[in-house]
């Protein structure tokens, strides 16, 4: 269950989507006085090394935000591209790109002294890792960690007392559970919470149960009267090739996809000026594309 660890995948073109719209769902959200809280189900480890053994491993951060900020934009960067391009920055020396955020210290940067960050990771040696670079921020109980199932977990906090939450659900998809598992979350959380604000990120692969996900929660939020949008990447072809000793080669993630519900109403607007710039920065064949889907 366990071979799943993030530190191989920090900084991949996912991470940019999913990230670039975590960070616009925060900003927006600390806009308003009423305090909020962050709900994280799937933590992960809250930092990575770019430069580290993992990360170079899988080089996957060199097809990512490593190749979005070598890349020269026809246009200056749009400003959700830029704000998320600067956050990553700010845990860096300047011109060097050796740290990563993962999304509670994405999150962290925006809560006032009233909102809340919860954290949930399963991982024995990611929830340590996670303990240890939260404590060096000395936040105290403003964020609490949980080594604890967060699809299972999370429910027990909605709604929160302010009634103003993001839940974000990052599952690494691992297993074909996690899918079902994600919209069982989703429709729980739904009937306690319809308010709340939701970001759920999901890759975009050959499987039944991926293709079903976006499908099932535009139904869910449809049925609920809720607004939503459905955001996809797509920086390359789902084909399988072969190599030159004629085995099948799998191409790796080409595309994952976010789906918010209750998004923010200014966010279409601005991811469709982000959006055709990270296809451009991030293509790695004449596939690349993007989506941008809204109803509700
Ligand atoms: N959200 C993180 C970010 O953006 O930086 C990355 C999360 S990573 C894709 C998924 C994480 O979920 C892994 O660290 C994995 O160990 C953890 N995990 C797997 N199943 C879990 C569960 N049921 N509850 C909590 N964490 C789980």
């Amino acid at each position: 269950m366990f071979s799943y660890r993030h530190a191989f995948h920090a900084g991949n073109h996912a991470d940019v989507l999913k990230h670039m719209v975590l960070l616009a769902v925060l900003k927006h959200m600390a806009l308003k006085e009423t305090a909020f809280t962050v709900l994280d189900t799937h933590a992960g480890a809250g930092l990575y090394r770019l430069d580290g053994d993992y990360a170079q491993t899988s080089a996957e951060a060199s097809q990512g935000f490593l190749k979005l900020v070598a890349s020269a934009p026809a246009q200056p960067w749009a400003p959700l591209v830029q704000d998320y391009i600067d956050m990553v920055a700010s845990f860096n020396a300047p011109g060097q790109w050796k740290v990563y955020p993962g999304s509670p210290f994405i999150a962290q940067p925006h809560l006032r002294g009233r909102d809340k960050l919860k954290l949930f990771e399963l991982h024995p040696t990611d929830s340590k890792t996670l303990t240890a670079n939260v404590a060096q921020l000395e936040a105290g109980r403003q964020i609490a960690i949980a080594r604890e199932d967060g699809f299972e977990t999370v429910k027990k906090f909605l709604p929160p007392p302010s009634r103003r939450a993001l839940l974000v659900c990052d599952p690494s998809y691992e297993i074909k559970h996690d899918y079902g598992r994600v919209v069982s979350m989703m429709m729980d959380a739904m009937a306690r919470f319809a308010t709340g604000n939701y970001l759920v990120w999901y890759p975009i692969i050959p499987r039944p149960e991926a293709h079903d996900l976006p499908r099932k929660l535009r139904t869910l939020a449809n049925k609920a009267g809720k607004s939503w949008l459905d955001i996809t990447l797509t920086v390359k072809s789902s084909k399988l090739t072969q190599d030159a000793a004629g085995d099948t080669v799998r191409p790796g993630l080409p595309a994952s996809g976010v789906f918010l519900i209750n998004p923010p109403f200014t966010l279409k607007a601005q991811l469709a000026l982000a959006l055709p710039q990270l296809v451009t920065a991030l293509q790695q064949d004449r596939h690349a594309s993007f989506t941008l889907d809204a109803g509700g």
